[in-house]
């Protein structure tokens, strides 16, 4: 057998992680692209290099961290600096993905790898991965788990889910769906039928 690469997405709040946790329960081995986004701009490391000579260190806190809120501030109301931010962190990002696949492909060639990739569809990195699963929530509970999580209001919560592209679209473009509206053992039973399908087609076990 070979590696396999699940590509796992959703939108905020949906369940990512709940579901990503359950997959490492079940064996398999994860890979968080925001843990890696925070990693690759930490003080010292190239991206963040590329960053401080590109904007000052007007970007940069006392304790020579980036500041994430100024730095939001100026790339999210202008879509080049967006670009340009993106174009520094993603190849860094890319590199460590391949980078920690191969460490553990020499570990296990048979290994179930989880790529957390939250705008995994948005963009279109479907072809990198070998299936993508969707952790679909409604709407409705989206937003009242995003309002209960960060302590926020309803309409604070339904506008950033409203920035972001409608699960239901993303159904469309995903293999295999969870749901997550339900309670978390509804979804566990949902992820304990998927991993055995996974490992009866591809003769994982
Ligand atoms: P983000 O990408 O925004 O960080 P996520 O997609 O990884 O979020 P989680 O962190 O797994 O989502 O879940 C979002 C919130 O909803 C958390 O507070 C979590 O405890 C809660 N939650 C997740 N699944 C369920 C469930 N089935 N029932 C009740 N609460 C849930």
């Amino acid at each position: 057998m070979i590696m396999f690469i699940i590509g796992l997405t959703g939108g905020i709040a949906s369940g990512k992680s709940t579901v990503a946790k359950m997959l490492v329960e079940k064996g398999a081995c994860l890979i968080d692209a925001d843990r890696l986004a925070r990693e690759v701009v930490e003080p010292g490391r190239p991206a963040w290099r590329d960053i401080v000579e590109w904007l000052g260190d007007a970007i940069l806190l006392p304790d020579r961290n980036l500041d994430r809120a100024r730095l939001a501030e100026i790339v999210f109301n202008d879509r080049s600096k967006l670009e340009k931010l993106n174009r520094i962190v993603h190849p860094r990002v890319g590199e460590r993905f391949g980078a920690l696949t191969e460490e553990i492909k020499k570990r296990d060639p048979d290994a179930v790898v989880v790529y957390d990739i939250p705008l995994l569809i948005e963009a279109g990195m479907q072809k990198i991965v070998d299936l993508v699963l969707l952790v679909y929530v409604t709407p409705e509970i989206q937003a009242s788990r995003l309002q209960q999580r960060d302590g926020i209001s309803r309409a604070a919560a339904e506008a950033r889910i409203k920035a972001q592209k409608p699960l239901e679209e993303k159904k469309e473009l995903a293999d295999v769906i969870i749901d997550n509206s339900g309670a978390e053992a509804e979804t566990a039973r949902q992820v304990d039928r998927f991993w055995q399908n996974l490992k009866k087609e591809k003769g994982l076990e």
